[in-house]
């Protein structure tokens, strides 16, 4: 076997869900237009990039000599048969496979709120039901917006969540007002400590009931609110205070889910291009719309909570979120400007599975560009820019929509950088020596 191959171009898996951006409007349909075998349909939607090794669409190895590509035409597979591409500590530590997986999203209409779990609870899970939790790992996952992007993320601070109680009556007559005085009188608990663990046990309790109350009541309340809603938009009255818009989108998206109430418990974020949220164990999310960069350790465990028709699974989904409130300021995760190399920032996950690199020359600046070694794996994805990629005695073009697998330890640079438009890359990477 020819153990010189360092960096390999991929074709991509494209995922066409219904949730997806349609046609031009999806970033996911624009960078595959540039994959060999791509068809385009206008009317189909574009929802997913994938870029690794996951069964459900794993990435094509393309351009390898004959004698490789015959028993090796997937990335996984290469891997597997290959695998100090890896690197000595991503090898020990993750075994013969990518420890990741890179995405982009082109988000039409919102996905279902979930949560993931902890590597613990995964194991346990997996065990018990693995027709549901499909392996033993957790799921961290990274969103970095590459248009304006909204998603709701984590529990809001209690006082909020008491104000859209007081203010949507719809929303308090599902949970009931039990349950709501327990989070009013949790709230007022003097001393921090008692009030933390309070307001904890009190909006898991909130939100149980929620996940739990009655269908017919559910329904009645759901109707209640659209038609208020809708009176008062013919009145042009601001529905602001009750998150009216927001609301009727996910309803007319949803209608009857149970998921519409929930943007009262969690907050509604919105990022600007390159901006990232980082969703650790349990914290409960939803993308809603826009156009991201996403890399997550490489499992399928989602625990869903609403605006699905999948599988909900309320017991375990209750009981293991993470109750913490937190603000639109701490949900949101900045990148690191490189000291060196001012094209060069690192959205430093706090985990070992992955981290992601952007790097972003502007037209006219540079005609050669060094890439930092990278002691693990990587797949490097070309939003925008051309050049050729050298590695060794080697290279390959680089271009909108390109996707290359670089072996670790491999020093590769840029040359004839096009002056003409801004090179823009995402490297998605393992690197368990990183600082
Ligand atoms: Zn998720």
């Amino acid at each position: 076997m020819d153990t010189n191959i360092k960096v390999v171009p991929l074709s991509c898996a494209v995922q066409t869900y219904a949730w997806g951006k349609i046609g031009d409007q999806s970033t996911v349909a624009a960078l595959a237009k540039n994959q060999a075998g791509f068809t385009f349909d206008q009317h189909m939607p574009y929802a997913e990039l994938w870029m690794g090794s996951h069964p459900k669409g794993p990435s094509k190895l393309i351009n390898m000599p004959d004698s490789l590509s015959e028993n090796n035409s997937y990335l996984g597979d290469w891997i597997t048969q290959k695998p100090s591409v890896l690197g000595t500590d991503v090898y020990q530590k993750f075994g013969a496979s990518l420890p990741f997986l890179f995405k982009v999203l082109s988000v039409n209409k919102s996905l279902s709120i979930q949560a993931h779990p902890t590597k613990e609870h995964a194991e346990i899970l997996h065990q018990e039901r693995p027709d549901v939790y499909p392996d033993p790992n957790h799921k961290p996952e990274m969103a970095i917006a590459l248009t304006r992007f909204e998603a709701l993320c984590g529990f809001r601070p209690a006082s909020e969540i008491l104000n859209y109680f007081h203010e949507v009556q719809e929303f308090l007559a599902v949970v009931g007002q039990e349950a709501v005085d327990g989070l009013i009188n949790a709230e007022m608990a003097t001393q921090r400590s008692i009030r933390k663990s309070a307001v904890h046990k009190a909006l898991k309790h909130c939100m149980t009931c929620l996940m739990e109350c009655d269908p017919k009541i559910l329904k009645i309340q759901l109707a209640n609110l659209v038609n208020r809603l809708n009176e008062c938009h013919e009145k042009r009255e601001d529905t602001t205070p009750y998150l009216g818009r927001l609301f009727l989108r996910i309803h007319n998206e949803y209608p009857g889910d149970v998921g519409c109430f929930v943007i009262y418990f969690l907050n509604h974020i919105t990022l600007e291009p390159y901006e990232s949220i980082f969703l650790g164990p349990n914290v409960p999310h939803a993308y809603l719309a826009g156009d991201i960069i996403e890399c997550m350790a490489a499992s399928d465990n989602v625990v869903r909570a609403g605006l699905t028709p999948k599988y909900k699974d309320v017991a375990t989904l209750t009981e293991m979120l993470n109750y913490t409130p937190q603000t639109v300021l701490e949900t949101k995760f900045l990148p690191t400007q490189d000291d060196n190399d001012k094209f060069l920032s690192v959205y430093n996950a706090p985990v070992d599975d992955f981290s992601v690199r952007k790097i972003q020359i502007p037209s006219q600046t540079l005609k050669e560009y060094d890439m930092k070694i990278l002691h693990g794996p990587s797949i490097l994805l070309t939003m925008s820019g051309k050049a050729d990629l050298v590695f060794g005695t080697n290279s390959t073009k680089l271009c909108k929509g390109s996707v290359l697998f670089i072996s670790s330890g491999t020093h590769v640079s840029l040359k004839d950088i096009a002056p003409d438009e801004e090179v823009l890359l995402f490297q998605a990477y393992c690197d368990l020596q990183r600082t």
